[in-house]
């Protein structure tokens, strides 16, 4: 037991791990009281983009703190919300013509689930059933948890999990299979079907084809079943495009942000969507009214911070940086490529990732609590998935960071 009250999230506190107590950030570093330095290789869990402390954005929550902090948005509206709102319809593609904001990506999941659902009802027609993708991952509310990988992470809620309708991962050389079970699903007349484009994180970084992606949105158009892009980690640069659906040049029907959306600052989501979603709710009947709120919908505070994070994309170098980093990237993976310890080695614009081949899945089960703390140990923030380790930086990491980063990852596989 520790003195702290705190009750971290994903952490089994019976094992004891040490937590680090962290006092500031500069870049891609973390550093404590004492002035130890740790390589924060996974963007404090996918959110850093353009690195902590960017001068831009702390002016701008400054500022903004000192003229407006927070404002019910229901019937009233600020000038952060409405120059982000114009902003976000204005870099994604035309036919997404409305913002609604929320706290956070699962909730932003949650925002896309009601305005799917609330489509169908106030349009008169009965659907209600939301296709998923296998080992997808959607958040931890129960919504989100519902279209995500059942597993050992949501068993004691299964009971209040609902029914959704899964297709198969698009697995190398299987591709047509998940196609056809979408086309067949699709045939039945669902609500959705919500997919995280091109790469899924939590489930493990799988990464599928930009055709696969762009067939999938085709099949559910013909169907008429509405597409829901969760770009929650993909959005922002991770996958080497600003929005990783504008690789398959999809237009989804709703799209979630979150995560880079402020460039990591302070939380805030977005969940855009197109005009007849919107239209469907548009009444003088009340009864029609999209009944969602949260006591902090676009805080204004975090609206200007979403502000600079645009203005950063608009005059920094930022795809310079992106490109940059995915190259590095890519040569640090191919040096580990042929590693027989190694499987599966994989990358996406910034994002790689590789399994560690583990004999004995027993084993698996301790891997990822000793891989945590060997990088711990050697100044490096890292997370592996089970044995799936991946490496996420802000795009800021300098070239002598990144090969700590990757020294670490190969220095581990000796050593475990
Ligand atoms: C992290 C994540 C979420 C949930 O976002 P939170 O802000 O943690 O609630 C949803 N979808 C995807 C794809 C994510 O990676």
């Amino acid at each position: 037991m520790t003195n702290s009250p705190i009750w971290h999230p994903f952490t089994q506190h019976g094992l004891g791990d040490p937590i680090p107590l962290i006092a500031r950030a500069d870049g891609a570093c973390l550093y404590d009281a004492d002035g130890q330095r740790w390589i924060d290789a996974i963007s404090s869990w996918w959110v850093t983009t353009h690195g902590h402390g960017h001068p831009r954005i702390m002016a701008a929550i400054r500022e903004q703190s000192e003229k407006l902090d927070q404002l019910i948005f229901a019937g009233w509206t600020h000038e952060p919300a409405e120059t982000l709102a114009a902003e976000l319809i204005r870099i994604t593609p035309d036919p997404l013509t409305r913002v609604f904001f929320s706290d956070s990506g699962s909730t932003s999941v949650e925002v896309a689930l009601k305005m799917a659902l609330g489509y169908w009802f106030n349009i008169g027609e009965a659907r209600s059933r939301i296709l998923v993708m296998e080992h997808s991952y959607h958040g931890d509310t129960i919504g989100a948890m519902s279209v995500g990988e059942r597993g050992v992470y949501n068993r004691a809620w299964q009971p209040l999990l609902f029914d959704v309708g899964t297709i198969p991962f698009p697995r190398d050389g299987q591709e047509q299979a998940s196609l056809d079970a979408l086309e067949a699903a699709c045939a039945q007349k669902p609500a959705a079907f919500i997919v995280e484009p091109l790469i899924l994180g939590a489930g493990g970084m799988l990464v599928y084809p930009a055709w696969v992606l762009a067939e999938m949105r085709a099949i559910c158009a013909r169907h008429g079943v509405l597409f829901i892009a969760d770009e929650v980690m993909t959005g922002w640069g991770r996958t080497g495009t600003r929005f990783a659906c504008d690789q398959a040049g999809v237009t989804p029907d709703i799209v979630c942000l979150s995560k880079g959306l402020t460039g990591g600052a302070i939380p805030l989501a977005v969940t855009l969507c197109i005009e007849p979603i919107f239209a469907a709710h548009f009444s003088a009947d009340r009864s029609k009214t999209f009944y969602h709120s949260s006591s902090y919908t676009a805080n204004p505070i975090a609206c200007a911070a979403a502000g600079a994070n645009l203005a950063i994309w608009r005059d920094e170098p930022v795809q310079h940086r992106i490109d940059a980093l995915a190259d590095a990237q890519a040569a640090h993976l191919s040096l580990l490529a042929h590693d027989p310890r190694v499987r599966n080695p994989r990358r996406l614009g910034t994002i790689a990732a590789l399994d560690i081949a583990v004999p004995d899945s027993g084993y698996l089960s301790t891997l990822a609590p000793r891989l945590i703390a060997y990088y711990r140990d050697r100044g490096v923030l890292l997370r592996p998935l089970g044995n799936t380790v991946y490496v996420m930086p802000p795009y800021c990491i300098t070239p002598d960071d990144l090969a700590q980063v990757w020294a670490a990852i190969a220095g581990s596989l000796d050593e475990l």
